[in-house]
Order: C-alpha cells, then sequence, then structure tokens
C-alpha cells in the first residue's frame, strides 16, 4: 500500500534519508524506532510530501507521488497524519476541528461531514467533548480528537508520528488502547514510538532506524529478542 523505492534526502551536508526501501502492505503495522536525529520524522512526512526527496520513487496503492498539484493532493488525503504535537484549530470546537477538512477537502456537506464527526468521536471515546474547545481538554483528549480528525477523510493508511511523546504519563494509555484498536480493525499504520509495548502487542513489524538508514526490518519478536546489529543493540540496552 506504502512503497519507498530508493529514497534520499539531505538537509544541506546531512544525508538524511539514505537509499531507503521499505515496503507497508494493506493491514500492516509497522514501528519505526532509532535514536533522536535518525530520520524517522522526516521519513513520515516524506511519504506525505511534506517534505520533498530527491531521489526514489514514494508509492501510495501503487500511485507515484507527484511533487505538487491536484494529484498530490488527492494522494496526500488518502494518508493521515497524527502528530506528537495535536495541531488542532484552537478557535473551532471538537466537532469542527474534525469536520472541517471533511468539508474542504472531501467535499461532504456539513451536516453530513457533522453526522461521520459525531461518529468517530464515539469511536475514539469523546461523544461529550464535541461542543469544547481544545483547550477545555486533556492532552489525551486532545490527541484522540486529532485521530478522529484523520479517520474523517478515510484515509487507507495512517502516519503517527511520536503521537503520546507529548503527553503525561497517565494520559498515553488512552491514546495507545485508541490506535491498538485501530490496528485490530486492519488499518494500515507506520508508527514512529518509543512505546516498546505498543511495538510488541500491534506492530507486525519493527524497522529500526539509524543515520538516516533503515538498519533492521523484522518482527518485533526477532528485534526485540535478537538484534542484529550493534547499533540495534546499543539502543535497546539505552530504552529498556
Ligand atoms: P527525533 O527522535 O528526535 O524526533 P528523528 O529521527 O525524527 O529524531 P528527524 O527529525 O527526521 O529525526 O531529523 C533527522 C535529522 O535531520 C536531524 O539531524 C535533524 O536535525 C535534521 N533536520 C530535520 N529537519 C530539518 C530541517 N528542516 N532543516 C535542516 N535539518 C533538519
Ligand atoms: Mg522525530
Amino acid at each position: 500500500l506504502i512503497e519507498l523505492r530508493d529514497v534520499n534526502k539531505h538537509f544541506g551536508a546531512l544525508h538524511v534519508l539514505r537509499d531507503i526501501n521499505l515496503t507497508v502492505g494493506r493491514g500492516e503495522v509497522v514501528v519505526v524506532i532509532g535514536p533522536s536525529g535518525s530520520g524517522k520524522s522526516t521519513l513520515c512526512r516524506a511519504i506525505n510530501r511534506l517534505e520533498t526527496v530527491e531521489s526514489g520513487t514514494i508509492l501510495i496503492d501503487g500511485e507515484a507521488l507527484p511533487a505538487e498539484g491536484k494529484e498530490l493532493a488527492r494522494l496526500r488525503a488518502e494518508v493521515g497524519m497524527v502528530f506528537q504535537s495535536f495541531n488542532l484549530f484552537a478557535h473551532r470546537t471538537v466537532l469542527a476541528n474534525v469536520s472541517l477538512a471533511q468539508v474542504k477537502v472531501r467535499g461532504r456537506k456539513r451536516g453530513e461531514a457533522d453526522r461521520r464527526s459525531r461518529e468517530l468521536l464515539e469511536r475514539v471515546g469523546l461523544a461529550d467533548q464535541a461542543e469544547k474547545f481544545p483547550a477545555q481538554l486533556s492532552g489525551g483528549q486532545q490527541q484522540r480528537v486529532a485521530i478522529a480528525r484523520a479517520l474523517a477523510m478515510n484515509p487507507k493508511a495512517l502516519l503517527f508520528d511520536e503521537p503520546t511523546s507529548a503527553l503525561d504519563p497517565e494520559m498515553i494509555n488512552e491514546v495507545l488502547e485508541v490506535m491498538l484498536q485501530l490496528a485490530r480493525e486492519g488499518m494500515t499504520m507506520i508508527v514512529v514510538t518509543h512505546e516498546m509495548g505498543f511495538a510488541r502487542s500491534a506492530a507486525n513489524r519493527v524497522v529500526f532506524m539509524a543515520d538516516g538508514q533503515i538498519i533492521e526490518d523484522r518482527t518485533p519478536e526477532q528485534f526485540f529478542t535478537a538484534p542484529e546489529s550493534d547499533r540495534a543493540k546499543d539502543f535497546l540496552s539505552k530504552i529498556l
């Protein structure tokens, strides 16, 4: 469903993505881990063309991402993204936050969009918060709104970039629970996270990145019990 072939990118002299080859099949959950600065966020952003790449191909459902234009907007909408900072519109209600892009990008009628939004808010456990503003919610609730907003576009896949890193510990699980549920329902997901419990219970594969390269791409069992590379062993010894 998502395929990267020989993708390369520099920031100045820094080779931030090096010959990245990654295929994520329909319904697969891939957890991406690695040290700070290894290129995980850049990888996510490249998949959505929030960053350009210099060489290589990125395919979404078999279609190559164009550099710009209508086709890019259409393909981009197929892959939802959830960031560390929830990026909700502060002056809009929760309901409006989830409905806005449905109207603007998907061209849905307001009533239809609001109906869909309420369904999704229910699904993430926030049915009773629809009329509130983001600042009136906890961080965990705001992140669940961001997930509902991403789902509202009916994406084929979701990208998560450290969705729980900005949250207080007691709110992490409520967000991971929603993500785990999505994984069980067959959503295709790429998740950058340091939550190893999530990786073990939800991931089909763990991709370990360092210095802009994919060093290991294996099942969680294989990766956590017998990492092959010294970089991965060193990383795991620090976080586990
Ligand atoms: P973290 O775990 O800290 O989030 P990461 O693996 O997500 O790290 P990236 O954010 O992808 O890492 O960054 C990879 C490298 O590229 C880092 O060295 C970073 O400083 C650099 N970088 C990222 N964005 C830019 C930019 N817009 N301009 C210049 N350098 C950048
Ligand atoms: Mg990052």
